[in-house]
């Protein structure tokens, strides 16, 4: 398997395996050689969605999905009810427990109840915060309840350069070929572009297999 660098997209990367492409239940094609996560985004979610999670829940199944997500809580942008937001969330923490698959997490104003549901379910297993903005101090609240943060194009250079390192992923999300992050981080790291790749790709490689345990704490 070829490594990943690049834990989040919503595209094809043009080497296969080298990113993890999001599909969502309405409408996927599962090219051979990716690699993948599945979830229903907060903003997705209709009336239907004990349907839309069936077929979640399927999809998971897949040996070439290796994390569950993203799903989480928008308290911005959704228009669904926090509670039914909280529910649906639930049901991924259930998938991704159940098939020890690390979960993606978008989280919009609603860190609490995030930390919140992780407590209330004893989640053994760890998320990762998409496309974190934040400053170190909340990384690293976050790191040690078992949350790794992932950052994409709008990072946080505080959080790039203070946080421990292999507790860092990368990711392009919806803004194209992950490059341009490399190029810009390892500027800001002083360091070369090739290392940082190399750096990542075994953060993420930890993420993947890692169940919660001591290296949390
Ligand atoms: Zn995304």
């Amino acid at each position: 398997m070829s490594a990943i660098y690049d834990i989040h997209t919503h595209d094809f990367p043009e080497v296969p395996g080298t990113a993890i492409v999001q599909l969502t239940p309405a409408g996927y094609c599962m090219y051979p050689g990716h690699v993948y996560s599945v979830g229903l985004h907060p903003w997705d979610i209709q009336d239907d969605w004990k349907a839309q999670m069936a077929k979640v829940a399927v999809m998971a199944m897949h040996p070439h999905v290796l994390a569950i997500g993203e799903a989480g809580l928008d308290k911005k942008k959704s228009p669904v009810p926090m509670g039914i937001q909280m529910d649906v969330f639930r049901e991924h923490v259930r998938l991704s427990e159940m098939l020890h698959k690390p979960l993606i997490v978008h989280c919009v104003k609603a860190i609490d109840e995030l930390l919140a549901i992780r407590k209330e379910m004893g989640v053994k297993h760890p998320w990762v915060l998409h496309g974190y903005r934040g400053g170190p101090n909340q990384a690293e609240q976050l790191r040690r309840a078992g949350i790794y943060v992932s950052l994409g194009l709008d990072y946080n250079t505080d959080t790039l350069l203070n946080m421990p390192f292999k507790y860092l992923l990368f990711e392009s999300d919806t803004y194209g070929d992950v490059s341009v992050l490399y190029n810009l981080t390892s500027e800001d790291m002083d360091a070369k572009e090739e290392s940082v790749r190399s750096l990542v790709a075994k953060n993420i490689v930890a993420f993947l297999k890692s169940h919660y345990d001591a290296s949390f704490e």
